[in-house]
């Protein structure tokens, strides 16, 4: 995939990160540019992997920036999940308001099924897995991971 690549939009007074790419060693502060906006969403939904160096850098600039924003990630990939499981500080002090979920189809294979928290926040904290269908086939999709641990970022309240 490459380095990580930040595009800015601002949109209805807020402004929209796109980042995509792997979190990797090419990281630095300067990477995540700046905005005079308060509310800021961040979609992650092209973040591929993170290192241990970038992982590092992205917990320096999102502790700070989430301090001084209203920040909401929406679209996270899985890797992004994986990691803010792994490391609640991922997120900072940001709010997920929609990520992907490894699901299985028996005719199709890997489906990364998007889920809405809002709608899904009491079956999360309980770390039930939503029921979805195949968009391509109609079929029922199983979910992938274990629910007890892909879905623990749920618990993480915005501080
Ligand atoms: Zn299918």
């Amino acid at each position: 995939m490459g380095h990580l690549k930040v595009v800015i939009r601002e949109q209805e007074g807020r402004a929209r990160y796109t980042l995509a790419g792997d979190v990797d060693e090419a990281i630095s502060q300067e990477s995540f540019p700046a905005t005079d906006l308060n509310e800021v969403i961040l979609d992650l939904s092209g973040i591929m992997s993170f290192n241990s160096c970038g992982l590092r850098e992205w917990i320096r600039w999102i502790q700070i920036f989430s301090s001084h924003h209203k920040v909401y990630f929406e679209n996270c990939s899985v890797p992004t999940i994986d990691q803010m499981n792994m490391m609640p500080q991922t997120m900072g002090k940001g709010t997920v308001l929609s990520f992907y979920a490894p699901y299985y189809c028996e005719t199709c294979g890997e489906v990364n099924q998007l889920v809405l928290m809002d709608r899904y926040a009491e079956m999360l904290r309980q770390k039930k897995a939503p029921d979805f269908s195949c968009e391509t086939c109609g079929d029922v999709l199983c979910f992938d991971a274990l629910a007890a641990s892909y879905f623990l970022f749920a618990d993480s309240r915005a501080g």
